[in-house]
């Protein structure tokens, strides 16, 4: 059987640098788990990917065309599941390197779903809600013969909310011409969303700091944290730490970050950031820079903003324990082994926020079955999964060595090869 690495063939459109990283990790795992040359072949393309133009008609009265792009990298254990992000970078190769990671996570959460990506390429802060609302309208009408609960599953992602979800599901709805509310999850509550969703990837992240700090024995009672980004997944873990005994002492937003070595109180911040809108000016701590703040003195540092934040650039000067990767990819790939070498453990980011798809699956389910969950049940469930995945991940680490990033990707890639294995390839 011929080696991957010895087949030439010709470059494909998604490999981009974002997209040949995500394969390199890929390649980096098989090898190392001798994964089945064959099986690893298939898992390294998307297996579909559509490229759409949606002409829309602007408030002006104008045309304008964008592109839209959905990506599924795999389906072999169910329907393929992924958000959708409106953004001037998307691209076909992010989309698809994105579209392989939901794979990765999906699997390694044990949730029946294979993994998906897509977005729009346009600067969604320039469009009228109105617009976003026929951008979105049309960009689902283009993709409407990928999508389905059975077949892919949208959920929102970068500047896309419980609102897109709800077009998305409308316009599907009108179009098959019965209201079918799990073709997409991050919808409202009123419209058959999940209780629980908007706050599932911060609880998950919060869940999994508490995992990581039982599972290195700490000994300190109130542990230090660090947040970057303060919305939707920073602000919820940032609560719920705090509420459980950490000591929050620096967060930050765009604007710059926020720090108090006594420890924040961060209902107080919240309730001030919902009237003033920014972080850096809350009268009881001191301002800082976000590149100071990655820097400070803590036991665990959350990234959850932006991708690309620790690099080979600033890795040295990083002074936590624990890094738990609230944001996608924040660590890039020569910061990891850098901080693995050092000694600092990070949780990484297809096990620490999975807990908006887990939650995402939750909704999905409720909606098959039309019976809705409580709050309690739907967090207690997520506690369930996220410990789970996360002691696995731990063990593996212990048992081979492997840097948690790399135990997370070899226990999903190996329940996808298995999976492929039993289904064998069709024809
Ligand atoms: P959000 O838009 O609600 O919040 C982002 C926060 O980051 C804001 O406070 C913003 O001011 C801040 N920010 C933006 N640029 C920054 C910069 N340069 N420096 C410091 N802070 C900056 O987004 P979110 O939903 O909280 O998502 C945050 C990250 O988590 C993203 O990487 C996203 O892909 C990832 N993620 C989110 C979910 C989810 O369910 N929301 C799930 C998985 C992963």
């Amino acid at each position: 059987m011929a080696a991957v690495e010895s087949v030439k063939r010709p470059t494909m459109e998604c490999e981009t640098p974002h997209f040949l990283m995500a394969q390199r990790q890929l390649d980096e795992i098989a090898l190392e788990m001798g994964l089945n040359p064959e099986l690893h072949e298939r898992l390294r393309y998307p297996k579909r990917a559509l490229i759409v133009t949606v002409p829309v008609r602007m408030d002006d009265g104008t045309v304008r065309s964008f592109t839209g792009y959905r990506v599924q990298h795999d389906t072999t254990l169910g329907p393929a599941k992924g958000g959708i992000r409106f953004h001037p970078e998307v691209n076909l190769g992010e989309v698809s390197a994105l579209a392989m990671l939901m794979t990765w996570k999906c699997a390694l959460m044990g949730l029946p779903y294979g993994g998906a990506k897509g977005g729009i390429r346009c600067e969604p802060w320039k469009l009228s809600a109105p617009e976003q609302e026929r951008l979105t309208r049309r960009y689902t009408s283009e993709i409407i013969n990928l999508l389905g609960p059975d077949k892919d599953i949208p959920a929102p992602d970068m500047y896309t909310n419980e609102q897109t979800m709800a077009w998305i599901m409308d316009t599907y709805s009108i179009n098959v011409g019965h209201t079918v509310p799990s073709v997409v999850t991050g919808k409202p509550v009123s419209i058959g969303g999940s209780l629980g969703r908007i706050e599932a990837t911060g609880r998950g992240v919060a869940y999994c700091t508490r995992r990581a700090v039982d599972h290195l024995s700490f000994s300190s009672e109130a542990p230090t944290v660090v947040v970057q980004g303060f919305g939707n997944v920073g602000s919820v873990a940032a609560r719920l730490l705090h509420d459980s005994g950490f000591k929050v002492i620096a967060v930050s937003d765009v604007h710059g970050g926020i720090y108090n070595p006594k420890g924040l109180d961060i209902p107080r911040l919240q309730a001030y950031i919902s009237e003033m809108g920014k972080v850096s000016d809350f009268p009881q701590g001191e301002a800082i820079s976000n590149s100071e703040l990655l820097e400070l003195e803590c036991d665990i540092l959350v990234p959850a903003a932006l991708g690309n934040q620790i690099h080979s650039g600033n890795a040295s000067k990083l002074k936590c324990k624990i890094i738990v990767e609230g944001a996608n990819g924040p660590t890039n790939p020569d910061a990891d082994q850098y901080l693995h070498e050092k000694g600092i453990f990070i949780v990484p980011d297809i096990l620490a926020n999975a807990g908006g798809v887990t939650v995402s699956y939750f909704e999905w389910v409720q909606g098959l079955n039309q019976f809705f969950w409580s709050e309690d049940e739907v967090n207690r469930r997520l506690e369930e999964l996220m410990g789970r995945a996360c002691d696995q991940v731990f063990a593996m680490s212990e048992r081979s060595g492997l840097r948690p990033r790399m135990s997370a990707l070899r226990i999903g890639v190996s329940r996808l090869a298995e999976a492929k294995r039993l289904r064998g390839l069709y024809p």
